[in-house]
């Protein structure tokens, strides 16, 4: 709790950005902050959705996923997927478009990535509609994944992110509005 309240406090808010009406939540000072980064990395290991046995590869959505996917990987003995933006990973790829919190987008997965029956958690910083996570499991399924749940650090109130996933395991560290 007081580790949560530690996280929370470090967590920064900007209103409108980066659109009008958006109330964005910046996690770069988590990362920055060393008692924060090994919270964090504790409290992800701790809140796994499904048991460590479970889990083949994580993967995660570009960016924030990047910046702590690998270490989870790495501290769970596990590889790591890139979930990029389109146009950055090269041929042959599965792309998924979706509508985002803020516009439009389309994101990728080397096709070659995840191996039949592979089971794949995905991760990402933030969960607000889902759109992201939902396109990601679509990618992990189009190359013959099974996606055995999803880790957030953060999930926003009242936009019924978590539940536009399907019946996934699912952990989120915080709930902010
Ligand atoms: P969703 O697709 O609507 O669930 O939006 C989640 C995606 O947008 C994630 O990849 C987040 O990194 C990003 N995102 C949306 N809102 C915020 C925010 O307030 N702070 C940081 N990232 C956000």
């Amino acid at each position: 709790q007081e580790d949560a309240q530690y996280l929370v406090s470090l967590i920064r808010s900007i209103p409108n950005y980066p659109k009008d009406g958006i109330l964005f939540r910046d996690f770069m000072p988590v990362f920055a902050d060393a008692k924060a980064l090994s919270i964090l990395m504790d409290a992800l290991e701790k809140a796994l959705p499904v048991p460590v046995d479970q889990i083949d590869a994580i993967a995660g959505l570009e960016a924030r996923g990047f910046l702590f996917g690998p270490a989870m990987a790495a501290r769970l003995g596990k590889g790591f997927i890139a979930v990029r933006k389109a146009g950055k990973l090269p041929p042959p790829v599965k792309s998924a478009s979706y509508s985002l919190e803020y516009g439009e987008a389309t994101i990728e997965i080397e096709s070659n990535a995840v191996h039949e029956g592979e089971r794949i958690l995905i991760v990402d910083d933030l969960i607000a509609t889902g759109g992201s996570a939902s396109a990601a499991r679509d990618l992990v399924k189009a190359c013959g994944g099974t996606v055995a749940g999803f880790s957030f650090v953060m999930e926003l109130d009242g936009l019924n992110g978590v539940a536009s996933l399907g019946d996934y395991p699912t952990s989120s560290l915080l709930t902010m509005p």
